[in-house]
């Protein structure tokens, strides 16, 4: 059955991560999987995980199944971080394996509910939007995002093409931080996308999987909260892999909103029986980790805390870089560093200067000149100001 199967070509970012591995250079730099790591080069697990995973493995008594909707404590929780009170009473979360899961029952749910959508994405967008919405049956197109110049976002350009959508249509959108551009929208447009969202129809869908590591927790969700206060029905994925640094144990959750609770949970029953033909259920082990952070104040405190210094080395980096890049070029041109959010910035290197930066400088970045910002050493800044200037950039 399977010798028909062409041998796959090799994963660019798994292959590049090799290649970093294999690399006997010292100074050498990893700007390529999309991970936080702390000033020492570690992906931490954060010290509140712990002390939950310590209670959790000190209390748990069963490991029997939990069902389709997976921890409802954790469902509440996870709502209550992504939006305000009163958008609470007419919303349901689901919990999901990671938000690649959210991302794909979602599409799911939409394939079955509306045939015939079509997903408007940004361009670019994270990596895996397109696969996971054509892979549910949907016709997926794109907006205009980024504009080359200034390397932020082209207001005018987005908002021309989502105010020719209509019922027919889901625009996806990134809560903050984007992926891969690190260009986040500004108040002032989420404002103008409601108003069109509610004007013409489409369905807003918003994907964060990065809260709390742009300006803060709240001020990440401000955006789609803009957009749940006007509009009847919208979905949201989420994640924890970034936040609570849960990348490997898969949690995140799919948020409906609708004009009832009663509507959003029937929604939700849909995706249970959509998971049930794929995954079933959700694994526990990293939502019962955000469960009991969410519900001790003191695990919460600890988690915040560090949230904040992480977020806070993310924005220390991203202004030292301005600085080192003002100081060697004598100009304002890598500024972008700065006005970016999170842990990417789409740099817009040409492939020749990406492959000069492996080559001659032990610098890896992805194709397309994604660097994420989060991997860098304070260390090494000045290093790699120096090469991205001698490659050309
Ligand atoms: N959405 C975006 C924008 C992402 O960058 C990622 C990857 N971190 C995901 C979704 C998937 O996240 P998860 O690892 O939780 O499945």
């Amino acid at each position: 059955m399977f010798e028909q199967l062409a041998t796959p070509k090799g994963d660019p970012i798994l292959s590049l991560i090799a290649e970093y591995r294999n690399d006997p250079r010292e100074n050498k730099i990893d700007l390529g999987i999309g991970v936080y790591r702390n000033d020492a080069g570690i992906t931490p697990v954060m010290q509140a995980v712990h002390d939950a995973e310590a209670l959790l493995l000190a209390n748990q008594t069963t490991k029997a199944y939990q069902g389709l909707t997976g921890d409802e404590a954790f469902n509440e929780e996870i709502l209550k971080l992504v939006l305000t009170e009163s958008q609470c009473k007419r919303a349901i979360a689901l919990q999901t394996p990671g938000a690649s899961g959210a991302l794909r029952m979602i599409a799911d749910l939409i394939a079955v509910t509306a045939p015939g959508s079509t997903v408007w994405i940004s361009d670019p967008s994270y990596i895996n939007h397109r696969p996971i919405m054509e892979k549910a049956g949907l016709t997926v197109k794109t907006y205009p995002y980024l504009n080359a110049e200034t390397r932020l976002v082209n207001e005018p350009a987005m908002l021309a093409t989502l105010e020719s959508l209509g019922p027919k249509d889901v625009v996806l959108l990134h809560g903050c931080c984007h992926n891969p551009s690190g260009a986040d929208i500004s108040l002032d447009s989420w404002h103008r996308i409601a108003e069109l969202a509610t004007k013409n129809g489409f369905l807003p869908f918003i994907d964060i999987a990065y809260q709390g590591l742009g300006d803060s927790l709240e001020a990440d969700a401000q955006g789609l909260q803009v957009l749940a206060d006007a509009v009847e029905e919208m979905v949201i994925s989420t994640s924890c892999s970034k936040n609570f640094g849960l990348y490997r144990d898969r949690t995140g959750a799919a948020i409906i909103l609708s004009k009832n609770k009663q509507i959003a949970s029937n929604a939700r029953a849909k995706m249970c029986e959509l998971s049930r033909g794929s995954y079933s259920m959700p694994p526990a082990h990293g939502a019962a980790i955000v469960h009991a952070i969410l519900t001790s104040e003191s695990l919460t405190k600890s988690w915040r805390d560090e949230l904040d210094a992480m977020n806070r080395r993310v924005n220390g980096l991203r202004s030292a870089l301005v600085k080192a890049f003002r100081e060697k070029t004598q100009t304002e041109r890598f500024d972008y560093f700065g006005q970016h959010k999170g842990m990417f910035s789409l740099t817009g290197l040409s492939d020749d200067i990406i492959a000069e930066l492996k080559h001659n400088h032990g610098i890896y970045i992805v194709g397309g000149g994604r660097v994420n910002v989060a991997g860098l050493k304070e260390s090494e800044i000045d290093t790699l100001v120096e090469a991205f200037i001698a490659a050309g950039a």
